[in-house]
């Protein structure tokens, strides 16, 4: 399985504007962070996890020009609004691409893009809108999720066989978290050092890898207010901050 960071940006990217860098060294290209989703790659699919706003421009560097599936972790904009990009991979693959997303949002993400899902005037419908269960199958990958607290909302955590996905967390729900026990890759948001209402500041976090100890840990959904080298420096053995365009082979 390949798992590559498309994006790890919050809502904003990083830098916030021209200009406007926040904590960041504007020198190091790691700090430049698009809007947060990943590729992966399993059994010859390729499996997004959410629609970025900046995916047009992120599927083009991974080389990529077939998505399989798409899973929503939730319906804020950061992570749905670059939907209709995924008309170019429908188009290349005379196919309808399913996408899966959680009861909560089912009807939400139909009225906002009908479009897409339904088709309007002469336009044909190029995805399929699918309901989550907490187990279900993409051909022969299968995918665990839950849900993860994010302020007024729930959120999606996935897992696929050891590496598992949280992003946009506050909190997990009682006993949860140990349903990601034995990870190898564990690839987490964390918006900025402090908490924020919706989002666990870093020594909340830090107490989760604590807990669960997987192989590896990546931040991602960072601000410009972090760093990449001086958030490294912070972080424990095997916890390190995303970039875009890493790619881990498990
Ligand atoms: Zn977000
Ligand atoms: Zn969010």
């Amino acid at each position: 399985m390949k798992i590559r960071v498309l994006g790890c940006g919050g809502s904003f990217g990083s830098p916030l504007a021209w200009g406007r860098n926040g904590n960041i060294d504007i020198i190091n290209l790691h700090n430049h962070r698009t809007r947060s989703s990943v590729l992966i790659n399993n059994n010859h699919q390729n499996i997004l996890i959410d629609t970025s706003p900046d995916l047009r421009d992120q599927l083009y560097k991974a080389k990529c020009t077939k998505i399989d599936a798409v899973l929503f972790t939730h319906e804020h904009s950061d992570h749905t609004a670059g939907l209709p990009d995924m008309r170019a991979m429908s188009l290349i693959n005379k196919s309808i691409i399913p996408a899966y997303v959680s009861p909560d949002i089912h009807e939400s993400m139909t009225s906002n893009y009908t479009y897409i899902f339904e088709g309007y005037k002469d336009y044909s419908p190029f995805m399929k809108l699918n309901t989550i269960q907490d187990r279900f199958n993409i051909g022969d990958t299968n995918v665990e999720t839950f849900k993860h607290n994010h302020g007024i909302i729930d959120v999606q955590t996935y897992r696929i066989n050891n590496f598992a996905y949280s992003t946009d967390i506050k909190n997990f729900y009682e006993k949860d978290i140990d349903k990601l026990k034995d990870l190898d890759l564990w690839i987490v948001g964390l918006l900025r050092y402090d908490s924020h209402p919706s989002h666990a500041g870093f020594e909340q976090i830090l107490d989760y890898i604590n807990y669960l100890k997987p192989k590896k840990t990546l931040f991602t959904h960072m601000t410009a207010l972090l760093d990449y080298e001086d958030l490294l420096s912070k972080c424990p053995k095997n916890v390190e901050p995303a970039h875009d365009g890493l790619e881990i082979i498990l």
